[in-house]
């Protein structure tokens, strides 16, 4: 029989404990004292790392009230002088208020944003741990995109941090800059019941790379990804994608919190954390091997 074999490197305890240090800082919209301090832990983790750092400041409007919004992504590259590179980021900012709460009141409630916002960041956190020694002759970054969701009901505009994010990106390129050869996003990967579908604009306009990653899942045995083909979801993948990076959302739609006060820690697992992180390592593996391939 040949079983995949166990890969314990990504540490699923030691992401959930980063989990539970960000929800610790309280609800974290753009714009936010405990969105700010949450910046500043994750650049310095990044930097202790070895990460080459990077904050991308830009501003948004206040979707209720007009005014300015100061924003701002961290991004760290790891072997910053690789011209092909592999991109994987995620949300730090969490939404301003539960609005899938019925209750009224409720809705008004400290959101802290275990899973839809905690458990992408926790996830690059535990892999900057290893990607010093993960990955080598291959340029990869990770990338904590603000404002994805400074919405509030249907006011406000989605993925303003991946689009910021994408513009200097194709900026960067056209004036001779590296290249992002492909992109995952990771959004909810953290539930207790999660099952990650294929996601619909992933499956649309990056086929080949959901295919990359499920073959993956399907050789570790990560019985968490589905073969099922999943709803659309707006995430910071689309404006990746129409900046020419090929990019995919793992992202698991259908968590029952959220959008709840439900979203806590306690609806988190490090199983199901781990399970993603250690497909994205062999992923990041993959592409590194590639890549000393063609040089
Ligand atoms: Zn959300």
């Amino acid at each position: 029989m040949n079983l995949p074999k166990r890969d314990d490197r990504f540490d699923g305890g030691r992401a959930m404990a980063d989990l539970i240090r960000l929800c610790a800082l309280g609800p974290r919209p753009s714009g936010s004292a405990a969105n700010q301090r949450q910046r500043e832990l994750v650049a310095e983790h990044f930097r202790r790392c070895g990460g080459t750092v990077r904050i991308q400041e830009f501003s948004g409007d206040h979707p209720l009230t007009g005014e300015p919004v100061p924003m701002a992504n961290v991004v760290a590259s790891w072997r910053p002088g690789e011209a092909d590179r592999i991109l994987i980021g995620a949300h730090g900012d969490t939404r301003p208020r539960a609005d899938l709460e019925r209750d009224p009141v409720r809705r008004l409630g400290p959101f802290v944003g275990a899973n839809d916002g905690a458990s992408g960041v926790a996830a690059l956190m535990e892999l900057a741990r290893l990607l010093p020694d993960v990955g080598i002759g291959l340029g990869v970054d990770l990338a904590m995109f603000d404002a994805e969701e400074l919405v509030f009901d249907e006011e406000g505009a989605y993925c303003l941090g991946s689009l910021e994010f994408a513009r200097r990106a194709r900026e960067d390129e056209e004036a001779g800059g590296p290249r992002y050869g492909a992109a995952l996003v990771l959004d909810m990967i953290a539930g207790r019941e999660m099952v990650l579908r294929r996601e619909g604009f992933g499956l649309d306009y990056a086929w080949w790379l959901t295919e990359e990653v499920w073959d993956i899942a399907r050789g570790l045995g990560a019985s968490r990804f589905s073969e099922a083909i999943g709803r659309y979801v707006e995430d910071d993948h689309l404006p990746l994608l129409a900046a020419g990076i090929p990019a995919i959302a793992l992202v698991d739609i259908e968590f029952p919190q959220w959008h709840t006060l439900g979203d806590v820690p306690e609806a988190c697992s490090a199983g199901s954390i781990a399970e993603v992180g250690r497909v994205v390592l062999a992923w990041i593996e993959r592409w590194a091997d590639s890549s000393q391939q063609t040089t």
